[in-house]
Formats: C-alpha cells, sequence, structure tokens
C-alpha cells in the first residue's frame, strides 16, 4: 500500500485562485479589495522571510498592502499605538503582527490591542474564545490548524465519528485544532483525543486514529507501527535535521517517519510541501473574510 500524498503545495494554488476571484468581485462591487498591514519589529531573519512570503502572497491576490517595518528598540507603547491607528484605518482589514517579538515587548499586549475584527491571525482571546462556542459565533479560526482542517476535508477524509488524535497542546496548533474537530458541523463532529508529554502509552492513542494530526517538533517521533493501516496522516512538525551542504540550505523533516509511514496510511501530508504553505493561505482566507465583512455591514 502507498499512502495518497495530500499536497499542501497543490492546494494552496487551488485556494488563492478562489480567493483571486472573490477580490475581483469584491472590487467590482465595493471599489477596492482587501487591506492587510504586515507589522514587522526588528530585523529577524526567519520573521523577514516569513513577512516576506505573505507581502508576496497578499500582492498576488490584488490585496491593498502595507508594509510596516518599525526598529527593534521602538516602545511598546508606540507600537501598541501604530496598532491603534490600524485598528481605526477603514482601508485595513486584516493586521498582521510577526512573532516572536523583543524581549521589552509584551506579546499578550500587543495581541490583545488588536481590534478581534481585524486579528486575520486569530489569536485574540475574543477570536479563540469564538471559536471555542462554535458554529455562528466563529470569526477568524487561527491560521495553522484552519489549514489542517481544510486539508482533511479537501482530501475527501471523513470526519463525522472519526476518532482522531492530536499529538501536542500547543495554543498554536494542538489545542484549537482539538476543539475545532469535535465541534458540531461540516469537517468536524470527530471523537477527539489530544495527547502530550505527560500521556501513558502514546504509541496505544496513535493506533486507534481514523485521522492522526501531529503537532510536537519531534523528528521522527510518529513510528509507521503506530499508524492505524489507511489512516489520514496530518504530519505539522518541521525540524531542522541537517544542512544540504550543496545548497546550503535547512534539510527539514515532520514529527513522523515519513518513508515507511507512507506504506500504512491511507492519506498523508509531506514535509515539506504539506501544512506548512496552507499557513499563509489561510491567513490570506481570513482577510478576506474580513474584508467582505467590513465592506458589507450596515
Ligand atoms: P510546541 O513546542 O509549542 O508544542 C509541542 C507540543 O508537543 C507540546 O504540547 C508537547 O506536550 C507535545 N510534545 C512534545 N514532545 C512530545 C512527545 N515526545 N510526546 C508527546 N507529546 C510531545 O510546538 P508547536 O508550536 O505546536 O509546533 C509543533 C511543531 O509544528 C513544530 O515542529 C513547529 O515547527 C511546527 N509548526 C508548523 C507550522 C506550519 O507548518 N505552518 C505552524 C506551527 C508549528
Amino acid at each position: 500500500m502507498s499512502a495518497e500524498i495530500i499536497s499542501g503545495t497543490q492546494m494552496r494554488k487551488e485556494i488563492l485562485a478562489e480567493l483571486e476571484q472573490e477580490v475581483v468581485r469584491m472590487k467590482e462591487a465595493h471599489g477596492k479589495g482587501p487591506g492587510l498591514v504586515t507589522i514587522l519589529v526588528g530585523e529577524n531573519p526567519a520573521s523577514m522571510s516569513y513577512v516576506t512570503l505573505k507581502i508576496k502572497t497578499a500582492l498576488s491576490l490584488g490585496f491593498h498592502e502595507v508594509q510596516d517595518n518599525q526598529p527593534d528598540d521602538i516602545s511598546e507603547e508606540d507600537l501598541l499605538a501604530l496598532i491603534e491607528k490600524y485598528n481605526k484605518d477603514p482601508d485595513i482589514h486584516g493586521i498582521l503582527v510577526q512573532l516572536p517579538l523583543p524581549r521589552h515587548i509584551n506579546e499578550d499586549a500587543v495581541i490583545n490591542a488588536i481590534s478581534p475584527d481585524k486579528d486575520v491571525d486569530g489569536f485574540h482571546p475574543v477570536n479563540l474564545g469564538k471559536m471555542v462556542i462554535g458554529g455562528d459565533e466563529v470569526r477568524y479560526l487561527p491560521c495553522t490548524p484552519a489549514g489542517i482542517q481544510e486539508m482533511i476535508v479537501r482530501s475527501g477524509t471523513e470526519t463525522s465519528g472519526a476518532e482522531v488524535v492530536v499529538v501536542g497542546r500547543s495554543n498554536i496548533v494542538g489545542k484549537p485544532i482539538s476543539v475545532m474537530m469535535g465541534q458540531k458541523g461540516p469537517g468536524a463532529n470527530s471523537t477527539v483525543t489530544m495527547v502530550h508529554t505527560r500521556t501513558q502509552d502514546l504509541a496505544a492513542h496513535c493506533k486507534r486514529a481514523d485521522i492522526l494530526i501531529v503537532a510536537a517538533g519531534v523528528p521522527g517521533l510518529v513510528k509507521p507501527e503506530w499508524i492505524k493501516p489507511g489512516a489520514t496522516v496530518i504530519d505539522v512538525g518541521v525540524n531542522r535535521v541537517g544542512t544540504n551542504e550543496e545548497t546550503g540550505k535547512a534539510i527539514l523533516s515532520g514529527d513522523v517517519d515519513y518513508e515507511e509511514a507512507c506504506k500504512v496510511a491511507g492519506k498523508i501530508t509531506p514535509v515539506p510541501g504539506g501544512v506548512g504553505p496552507m499557513t499563509i493561505t489561510m491567513l490570506m482566507k481570513n482577510t478576506v473574510k474580513s474584508a467582505w465583512w467590513h465592506l458589507e455591514r450596515k
């Protein structure tokens, strides 16, 4: 048996093409498209490359994109004032502050300062609370879990009644995806178990999973014998396991023993090219959603 590959790279293309059409319709209807500001503090190389990719994607979709770079000694007060300026800007529908921030700035204070209506990262406590309530209350889902759920649905995996096991309980992946898969509604209705470092017999839980979502940050943690034959495996882990001597680029690996897992799983995401490309895609989707809401509210 060889698993079907769930390609995040391919799904990103499909979703971005759908969003591009929406932006065209929005501009026809309202004379403007979605506005996204990306605030980058300092010059952390990884953050710079993430922000560059986000800007490039936003521009390719026809967004009004504002790049606001700030020095790493900006005070917390000034950063909060900058966010407030964008909260009030009618041309901006999404505010993204690239994390991590320098140590002298309280990240929670910054996240809390972003208007929940423009919190397209889905990190604001109000939006996380609405996610937990579920149904019509949901506004912006956090991007990586939203990407995971989208991949599960688009791959044709049945979620209703499925046993879902989530490895990891972080606030940005494990916890929210556990809640989302257990909600009432399409793409969910699953029976969810969240496992973590204190779990006894991780293998026994994983073996029960019809859908196994792994976000631990431990290369090769999940062994092929832990996978139920035919299961859908979503590998969120991105681990640097070496450097390519010719290109100097990092060699990345997931949390699942991919080669061997392919022989057991029904469907599986690769690393790279799996969940990774979906995160920015979901950020774009949230921004389009926010723009419609801001432009059409009475
Ligand atoms: P984290 O370090 O905040 O949390 C890891 C979680 O895994 C913890 O809750 C811990 O309890 C659990 N865990 C760790 N080792 C374990 C073990 N041996 N057994 C059982 N549970 C274990 O990590 P995170 O921020 O959720 O990220 C997890 C991985 O996903 C990382 O590799 C990260 O790079 C990757 N990630 C990828 C994307 C993306 O592709 N877009 C986004 C976010 C995170």
